[in-house]
């Protein structure tokens, strides 16, 4: 019996691929978005109390009850929309199982979802292996006038049909960094209006927005949260991207179809986790103070790299920050990251690996991604190797 691929043209993902690079060359791995630091040790003495406490078996299906509350007064408190933690609110194995599961259940044979270019590679293969069709948005790619990524939502608005069910959107944008103002969200309310699609958005960086900038969370507005799917991750907030913790927020029917599948996917997620996570995050201090925790460290990279030949570019959101390589090399993005890692110590992703095709002139800007959520000593020695290029 011949053996034929559910997933065409899918390797492995470049995170893997450069985290391993870095590893074998041991070189400081600013590449793949994890922290280097450990989380709270409240939060780890909450997790071995509930474990003592007994929670090790299976809880409920959707999330236990305290985490699904904490999850709807968060989101309440932030943006004013009040979710039924019953009916509309599911705890996931990370965000990947959520966006997975949304699309898996949102998306039919013969339907198109719109993505928009560059995109986190999770989106399309899942949208193909729900027999849908990504149909791709390229954004405004930075110019002499315009130093960041820019949305053009007519462009956007032009790729929406008959046969469109979908349109992802990630806001802070993993890799550019750019976040959503007041009047995207007026543009999309035009496009939903318009249109009737259902809107994915993957908020997995919502708390770290930088420059006094506010989190324009899908929700906010009643018209888009009627349409959409808003996913999160605790990885992220509390630096715990190995416990794969997330959630996702719908409306009651679309919940109802996505927990039909998380169901038969994983069932439930780790039990003494989620008690954890339900009493630390009780404090909103932790969630409300991480934008400065991480403005800090995205202004000690950005101002090591202007010591560079690297030009970087300030982000407004994320763990990420770009940089322009064309003063050093003239190489593709994947030959300039794969150089840097091996010849000079220092991981990061080339931004190309968030096209359709990597190799393309479209995809290759001179730019590479840098994580920044490493401590300060990472950093430096970091900023160092690169100060000898
Ligand atoms: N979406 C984006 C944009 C991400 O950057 C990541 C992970 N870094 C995820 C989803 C997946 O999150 P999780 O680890 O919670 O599955
Ligand atoms: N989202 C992380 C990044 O962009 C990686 C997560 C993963 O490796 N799957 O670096």
């Amino acid at each position: 019996m011949e053996l034929r691929t559910k997933m065409p043209g899918v390797g492995t993902t470049i995170f893997t691929v450069m985290s391993q690079l870095a590893t074998e060359h041991n070189a400081i791995n600013l590449g793949q978005g994890f922290p280097d630091f450990d989380p709270d040790p409240a939060l780890l003495d909450e997790v071995n109390k509930a474990m003592r406490e007994g929670h090790n078996q299976y809880p409920p299906m959707p999330g236990i009850p305290l985490l699904r509350e904490g999850i709807q007064k968060k989101v309440e408190d932030l943006y004013g929309h009040r979710y039924d933690p019953n009916t509309e609110i599911t705890v996931m194995a990370g965000a990947s199982e959520a966006l997975m599961m949304s699309i898996l259940a949102l998306v039919h044979p013969g339907d198109e979802v719109v993505v928009i270019e560059p995109f986190y590679d999770l989106y399309n293969p899942v949208i193909a292996l729900a027999g849908g069709t990504p149909v791709i948005v390229p954004m405004l790619a930075p110019d002499e006038n315009h130093p960041t990524h820019r949305v053009d939502w007519q462009r956007v608005r032009d790729a929406i049909n008959s046969r469109t069910r979908a349109l992802i959107l990630n806001f802070p944008h993993n890799p550019t960094g750019i976040n959503l103002e007041e009047k995207d969200l007026d543009a999309l309310e035009h496009i939903v209006e318009q249109t009737g699609i259902y809107l994915i958005s993957d908020e997995v960086y919502e708390h770290v927005v930088f420059d006094g900038g506010q989190h324009q969370s899908l929700c906010r507005r009643p018209s888009l949260a009627e349409k959409s799917v808003v996913i999160s991750s605790f990885g992220k907030t509390y630096h715990i991207t190995g416990w794969k913790i997330g959630y996702c927020c719908a409306p009651a029917p679309i919940t109802a179809e996505i927990r039909k599948l998380h169901q038969f996917n994983v069932f439930t997620v780790v039990s003494p986790m989620q008690f954890a996570l339900a009493r630390y995050m009780a404090d909103p201090q932790h969630h409300l103070l991480l934008s400065s925790f991480y403005q800090k460290k995205r202004d000690h990279l950005f101002e090591g790299l202007a010591r560079t030949r690297f030009k970087p570019v300030k982000s407004a959101g994320t763990f990420f920050l770009l940089a322009d390589y064309s003063g050093i090399s003239d190489m593709p993005e994947a030959e300039f990251s794969k150089w840097l890692t091996t010849e000079h110590g220092v991981g990061v992703i080339p931004v190309s690996a968030f096209y359709r095709d990597p190799a393309s002139k479209e995809a290759n800007h001179h730019l590479v991604r840098f994580c920044f959520a490493k401590r300060e000593t990472t950093l430096d020695t970091a900023i160092e190797r690169l100060q000898r290029l």
